[in-house]
C-alpha cells in the first residue's frame, strides 16, 4: 500500500502551489508565452532543491518538464526528479555497490544496470518522486513519450518514441534480447512478458541509492 501523505507533505505541496502562482507574474516578464510553465519549474525546483535536470537528453528534458507542468497546473500533482542523468563512473559505482549488497551480478542487474546498458547514462531515464507523482506520470506520461518500463521500479521512467512492453525488471531486457536473437521473435507486440508477476504496488521497493530508511523518507520531502 502506498503510505498516505503526511501533514508536512501536504503543507509543502500547498505552499509549492502558492509559490508557483505568486511567481507567474515574474515568469510572465521573462517569457510571456510560457509564464505558467516557467513558474511551475521554478516552484518545483524550490520544492525539490536537490534535483538536477542537467545532462538529460533534450527530448527527455522537454518531455519531463512539460509533463510535470501539466500534472502541476491541471491536477495539482508535484513531480520531482530523484535522479536523471548519471555519468558512467557514477553508474558503475551504484552498480558495484548493488553487486556487493546483493552478492551477485545477476541479482544486482534486477535493480541496476551497468553503465553500458543504462538509460540514465544516455540521459533518457528519470527516477521521480513522490509515489503520487509517479502514479500520475504512469497514467499520463505516454502523451509525452514517458513510460514506466519496469514492474519492480515504480519510480523509473524512460523517454521512448514507441510505447515499450513493460518488463518485470531491468535484467529482463538482456534476457529478452538474447531470446529474440536466438528465436527471432519480434521486439514489439510480444505479450508474453505480460504474464510475468506484476506487483503493481507503489512504494514496494526503493531505488538502490535510497536503500537506507532515512533516505527513503527523504524521497518524500
Ligand atoms: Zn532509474
Amino acid at each position: 500500500m502506498n503510505p498516505p501523505l503526511t501533514i508536512k507533505e501536504c503543507v509543502l505541496a500547498a505552499v509549492t502551489r502558492l509559490v508557483a502562482v505568486l511567481l507567474v507574474p515574474i515568469a510572465f516578464c521573462r517569457a510571456p508565452g510560457s509564464a505558467r510553465f516557467l513558474a511551475c519549474q521554478w516552484a518545483l525546483g524550490l520544492r525539490f532543491p536537490a534535483e538536477s535536470l542537467r545532462g538529460l537528453a533534450p527530448e527527455t528534458l522537454t518531455a519531463f518538464t512539460h509533463a510535470r507542468a501539466e500534472a502541476f497546473w491541471r491536477d495539482g500533482q508535484l513531480i520531482g526528479l530523484t535522479s536523471g542523468h548519471r555519468d558512467a563512473a557514477e553508474q558503475h559505482r551504484i552498480f558495484t555497490e548493488e553487486v556487493r549488497r546483493t552478492g551477485s551480478v545477476s541479482a544486482a542487474r534486477r535493480r541496476v544496470l551497468p553503465p553500458q546498458e543504462s538509460s540514465h547514462v544516455r540521459g533518457l531515464a528519470l527516477d521521480v518522486r513522490p509515489t503520487e507523482g509517479a502514479r500520475w506520470l504512469e497514467q499520463h506520461g505516454g502523451r509525452y513519450g514517458l513510460y514506466r518500463v519496469y514492474d519492480n521500479e515504480w519510480w523509473h521512467f524512460e523517454y521512448r518514441t514507441v510505447e515499450p512492453v513493460r518488463l518485470p525488471h531491468p535484467a529482463a531486457a538482456a534476457w529478452r534480447s538474447e531470446r529474440d536473437a536466438t528465436y527471432g521473435h519480434q521486439i514489439h507486440g510480444d505479450e508474453s512478458w505480460r504474464h510475468e508477476t506484476r506487483p503493481d504496488v507503489y512504494g514496494n521497493g526503493w531505488p538502490p541509492m535510497y536503500a537506507d530508511p532515512a533516505e527513503r523518507r527523504g524521497m518524500h520531502l
